[in-house]
Parts: structure tokens; C-alpha cells; sequence
């Protein structure tokens, strides 16, 4: 991005752009302003072309030159070592529940059982729709249902063809580093993980994983694409069932392009890349994140228990808050209030109520310096 600014300042230094709104969603979620600027720029003409990216094959050699970039820029981001395939798909992360065990349970002679651990409501649903497709045994290794407040303890996974589990649960604000699973995972099973809500968040090592899946629509780019990284010791294990677009040892020999794949998206993602590099990469993110976290966590603590958070400390996302107040009277007007302060998005999650706070790489800080500023005041007025 050589011929457009992207750079922080450009963001940061407008302190919220009047019409841009401080976006708390927590999916689809706030994508940077200079990357959709770049995008606005080149929709009408891309790079002398006189079409947009919309408009053209995905086997051009324009298009082709898009993904390349995007998948290399990504590689080197997350530094993703040549054992893995990287690979851009579509459904969503909620088709990679199927997708998984119609991928890693299909051998003949493969072991046919998976461990889930259930830590909040996205793998309680990748479990449940996992065990539906009956491929195998998908058992629950552990639940912390029903609060999901915490890591559950005294489990291990042994004997599976793989282990799954959720980085950063959305819903319920609960985000676990490799390092809290891995002791209770065998070494010679694979770990899966579905790093929607927080991939790119902060430095990862991939080659812990077997596999890593996420929805793009927080850290990465617009909904419609769905990023895989597979170790391609667990390629060719698919079950018969397995539809060609989902079958990942299809994928990586097509290159993502077993059928047309969605190539806006797929370019936006690429431009969401450069911008995190230009940023100083996922170790920049996640200094930026921990800091925004920590003024909303800290509205919350001195809050003399007017705000509400349950999740355990260590365990606490630094992209999604959820927090409670009182009552409903006072929530709702807490969202009002906000919104009319150009806070936007807070709505907590039906399942669970309250607030919720999203605070991806995209959400500048001094939108959350605002967030935070009026939640003290309002703490101050009504607590
Ligand atoms: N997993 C997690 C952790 C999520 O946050 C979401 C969406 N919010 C999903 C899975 C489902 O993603 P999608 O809607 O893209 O299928």
C-alpha cells in the first residue's frame, strides 16, 4: 500500500471521524477507515483495469496477483510455517462445524472419536453440530456451562483424532491462550481451534495447532469468507461425504478455488492485511488491544459493583467485554445514552443480555477512551 496513506495516524489522528461512529459490534464488526478508503478508491477502476474487483474472473491474472498477496501478506503476519495450508473459503465459521469432522473423521482406518471442549456458546454449538453429522464419537471433555466463567478443570484428551475448542468465546467474553490447553492434550493429537473472534489479536504460534478456522467478519475483512489453516499431515483423511468446496485437501490443490470463491471479500481481507502489518503486525495489535481492554475492564472494577463482569480474570477477552449493570431499566438506558453519545453497537448478546463491548484491531482507541469516559459517568449519575 504504497500509494495510499493507511497509516495509524491517519485513523488516530482524527480522534472518531464524525462520520465514522465509534462501532462496538461485535460481528459483522468495524473494519479500519483507511482500508475502506483504499477499497472506495479502487472500486470503480482497479489498478488501471477500468472494472472493479467484483468484476473480473477469478482466474485472471489481476485477481490471481489479489489472492497471492493476501495469502503471503497473511503467512507472513502470522508466520505460518510451510507445513500449513492456508486456505480462503466460504459458509462461515458455523460450516467449519460440519466442515471439521467431515474432514478429520472420514479415514477408514482413522481414530474416529473427537474431544470438545465447551467453554461457552460457539463451541457448544460446534459440538453439537459436529455430533449431529455422526461421523464419530464427538464427546464433551468438559463444560462451564451454565455460566462459562471459567476454564474447566480435571480434563485431558488422549486418545482422538483431534481436540477442539474456541480461542475467544464472543458471546460469553472468555479467551484462552495455547498455553492454558495444551498441558491437558495428548502430543500426538491435533489441536483445532476456532480463532474467530480473536485471530489476528496477537502473536500465535501456528504450528501448535492442526487446525485453525475463523469467520472473517471481525478481524479480517466483510462476512463471505472463511479462513482455514490446516497442517498438511491431516489432509486426505476426508469423509466420502465431504462436498468438494469443503473439503480442505481439494482446497489446498485448487489453490481456494475449487469453485468461484468471494473474491471481494477475499481482496478486502488482503487490504485488512497490509494495514495490520503497516500497524507493526499482530505484536503491535495485540499491545493496542491489551491496552483497550484494560480501560474498559477498569470502568467495570471501579465501578463499586455497579458494572458486572463474571468472567475469571485470567481468562478475560480483550476483544469482547460483556458486562452487566443493575437492571434492564438502567441497561437500557446506559444503550441509549451511549448511542446518543455516538457509542454505538453495545447490545449484549440475546442469550445472555447486558452490554458488550467488541474491541477488534479496527475499534481506534480513543473510541474506547470515549466508551469508557462515559461509562464512569454514567456509573457516576445513576450508581
Ligand atoms: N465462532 C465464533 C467464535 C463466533 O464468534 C461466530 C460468529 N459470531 C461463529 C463461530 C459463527 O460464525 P459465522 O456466523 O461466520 O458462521
Amino acid at each position: 500500500m504504497t500509494e495510499h496513506n493507511l497509516s495509524e495516524n491517519l485513523i488516530e489522528g482524527r480522534v472518531v471521524p464524525t462520520h465514522r461512529t465509534a462501532n462496538f459490534s461485535a460481528g459483522p464488526a468495524a473494519l479500519p477507515t483507511a482500508v475502506l478508503q483504499r477499497a472506495q478508491a479502487e472500486l470503480l477502476d482497479y489498478n488501471g483495469l477500468g472494472v472493479s474487483v467484483m468484476e473480473i474472473s477469478h482466474r485472471s491474472p489481476a485477481f490471481m496477483e489479489i489472492a497471492e498477496h493476501a495469502r503471503n501478506t497473511l503467512r507472513n503476519l502470522l508466520c505460518v510455517p510451510n507445513t500449513h495450508e492456508i486456505l480462503f473459503l466460504q459458509g462461515g465459521a458455523t460450516l467449519q462445524f460440519t466442515g471439521v469432522p467431515l474432514n478429520l473423521l472420514g479415514g477408514a482406518d482413522a481414530e474416529n472419536d473427537a474431544d470438545y471442549l465447551v467453554t461457552g456458546a460457539w463451541s457448544q454449538k460446534a459440538l453439537v453440530q459436529a455430533a449431529a453429522m455422526e461421523l464419530g464419537n464427538c464427546r464433551c471433555v468438559a463444560t462451564g456451562e451454565p455460566n462459562y466463567s471459567t476454564l474447566p478443570s480435571g480434563w485431558c484428551s488422549q486418545n482422538a483424532a483431534y481436540f477442539h475448542y474456541c480461542s475467544n468465546e464472543t458471546v460469553h467474553g472468555l479467551q484462552l491462550e495455547i498455553r492454558d490447553i495444551a498441558p491437558f492434550v495428548a502430543d500426538k493429537v491435533p489441536i483445532v481451534c476456532d480463532m474467530s473472534s480473536d485471530i489476528l489479536s496477537k502473536p500465535l504460534d501456528v504450528s501448535r495447532f492442526g487446525l485453525i478456522y475463523a469467520g472473517a467478519q471481525k478481524n479480517i475483512g466483510p462476512a463471505g469468507l472463511t479462513l482455514v489453516i490446516v497442517d498438511k499431515s491431516l489432509l486426505g483423511r476426508a469423509h466420502n461425504y465431504c462436498p468438494p468446496v469443503l473439503n480442505y485437501t481439494v482446497q489446498a490443490q485448487n489453490d481456494s478455488m475449487a469453485n468461484t470463491p468471494p473474491t471481494f471479500a477475499w481482496y478486502l481481507a488482503g487490504l485488512v492485511f497490509e494495514w495490520v502489518a503497516e500497524q507493526g503486525g499482530v505484536a503491535a495489535m495485540a499491545q493496542k488491544n491489551t491496552q483497550k481492554a484494560a480501560l474498559i475492564y477498569d470502568a467495570i472494577d471501579s465501578s463499586g459493583g455497579f458494572y458486572r463482569n463474571d468472567v475469571a480474570q485470567k481468562y478475560r477477552s480483550a476483544m469482547n467485554v460483556p458486562f452487566f449493570l443493575p437492571n434492564e431499566a438502567l441497561t437500557n438506558r446506559f444503550i441509549a445514552g451511549a448511542t446518543e453519545n455516538g457509542l454505538l453497537h453495545l447490545k449484549g448478546h440475546k442469550l445472555v443480555g447486558g452490554i458488550r463491548a467488541s474491541l477488534y484491531n479496527a475499534v481506534p482507541l480513543p473510541a474506547v477512551q470515549q466508551l469508557a469516559e462515559f461509562m464512569n459517568e454514567f456509573a457516576r449519575k445513576n450508581g
